[in-house]
């Protein structure tokens, strides 16, 4: 039986991995080695039970106590905190679905790429903060990794038997979300609550915020970048409302393939539960002749920022990636929490960018996983010297 781990299973990500799990006899075809979750116990340890898993683990060490009652009797091994959820990635499995949300994915991703698996990337924070650490892990080790942010897995998906030597131009679209069609002056008072409604697909509300923001786009960009090694200006965003083409590979020939599919995660996250075969999945077909047609359009770079300083980020080259993510979720924190207009996000971040960029020794240090979480404290503190300054 095939050995699979999924952290962050009780997200979005993780949810919808368990869904296609439970779909083809769950238990009964797959060996759960480790599911990890936050605060959400309760259904961890209502997965665990049903997935018959060999341990569960809570990142909060507070939790620990809920989730040991929550499994008392069941043989079930039981753990809390970040190093817990570190060691759970060394268990020996064959697939490891990498979907926690932020930064803390980065550590058991790596470790489990040094363990040879297969890894299933949703996490595009590792890729952006670590990118050619996580790349270079995962050749050492004989690992593969998985692309499973949607745009990445078309991208995947429509290289598969060509030369990445004969592409000329990688195209991902973009929703535009929740404010995509808001006057750009009624966007500096929009509230957390409207900014976590997608138009198109049913996410995290993190990455939903970050939709809003096209920070999630930036952050997609570099990870183009990182994942296929092309050069910047290959990479190019589309806004396209209806989010049925999920990317493009234009080669050199002029030829563009364009991969198209129902806005479900559950095609990426399938695609790479099965590959390298394809299984039956339970997506929605499309139909074509009912959708009528479809749209695209130039991203505005007044309504969002956050495209112009991925191309920055890119620029800086080095540990930029990691600056820019960890100023980028401090930013995210206090739009949550209402310390931050939706507009000063990304005043905030590209505050941190010109902090860091004057400095030798910050982006120009070795990427190494040191360095990188060093790196993602001193961005999120002057993220919220940015904030102050904002209040000011
Ligand atoms: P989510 O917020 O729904 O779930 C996040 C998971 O991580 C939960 O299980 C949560 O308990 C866990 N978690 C939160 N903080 C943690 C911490 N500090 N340490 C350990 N675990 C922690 O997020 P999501 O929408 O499922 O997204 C997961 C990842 O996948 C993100 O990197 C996101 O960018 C990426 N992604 C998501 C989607 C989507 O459709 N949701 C699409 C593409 C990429
Ligand atoms: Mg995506």
């Amino acid at each position: 039986m095939r050995r699979i781990t999924i952290f962050g299973s009780t997200g979005s990500i993780g949810e919808n991995t368990i869904d296609l799990i439970d779909r083809a006899g769950g238990a009964e075809t797959y060996d759960i080695v480790a599911l990890t979750g936050g605060r959400n116990v309760a259904r961890l340890a209502e997965q665990a039970k049903r997935l018959r898993a060999d341990l569960a683990v809570t990142a909060f060490d507070d939790c620990y106590a809920d989730l040991r009652d929550a499994l008392a009797g069941t043989g079930i091994e039981v753990a809390a905190g970040e190093s817990a959820v570190e060691q759970a990635a060394t268990r020996p499995a064959d697939w490891i679905m990498s979907a926690i949300v932020g930064a803390a994915g980065l550590k058991p991703g790596l470790r489990a790429l040094e363990h040879g698996t297969t890894l299933a990337l949703a996490n595009k924070e590792s890729l952006v903060t670590a990118g050619p650490l996580l790349m270079q892990t995962a050749r050492a080790h004989g690992a593969t990794i998985l692309p499973v942010d949607s745009e990445h897995s078309a991208i995947f998906q429509g290289l598969v038997g060509e030369d990445i030597a004969a592409v000329e131009r990688i195209i991902i679209t973009a929703s535009g979300g929740a404010f995509r069609d808001w006057p750009v002056q009624d966007l500096a008072s929009a509230t957390p609550a409207q900014a976590a409604t997608h138009p198109n697909w049913d996410m995290g509300q993190r990455i939903t915020i970050d939709s809003a923001s096209m920070f999630n786009k930036a952050l997609e960009v570099i990870e183009v970048k990182e994942f296929f090694g092309v050069r910047p200006d290959q990479i190019e965003v589309l806004v396209h409302p209806e989010s049925l083409v999920h990317a493009l590979v234009g080669f050199r020939d002029g030829a563009l393939m364009a991969h198209l599919g129902a806005a479900d995660m559950r095609h990426a996250i399938g695609y790479a539960l099965n590959w390298p075969e394809r299984a039956e999945l339970p997506v929605a077909r499309l139909d074509l002749a009912g959708i009528g047609q479809l749209n695209f359009r130039a991203p505005d770079p007044a309504r969002y920022p956050a495209l112009r300083l991925a191309y920055e980020v890119m620029a800086m080259g080095g540990l930029a990636g990691a600056v820019f993510n960890a100023a980028k979720e401090r930013a995210l924190d206090a739009f949550i929490a209402g310390e931050a207009g939706f507009l000063e996000m990304a005043g905030i971040v590209e505050h941190v960018l010109d902090r860091v960029s004057g400095q030798s020794g910050l982006i120009d240090a070795p990427i190494s996983l040191e360095n990188v979480l060093q790196l993602d404290q001193t961005a999120r503190h002057y993220a919220a010297e940015g904030l102050k300054r904002n209040e000011q």
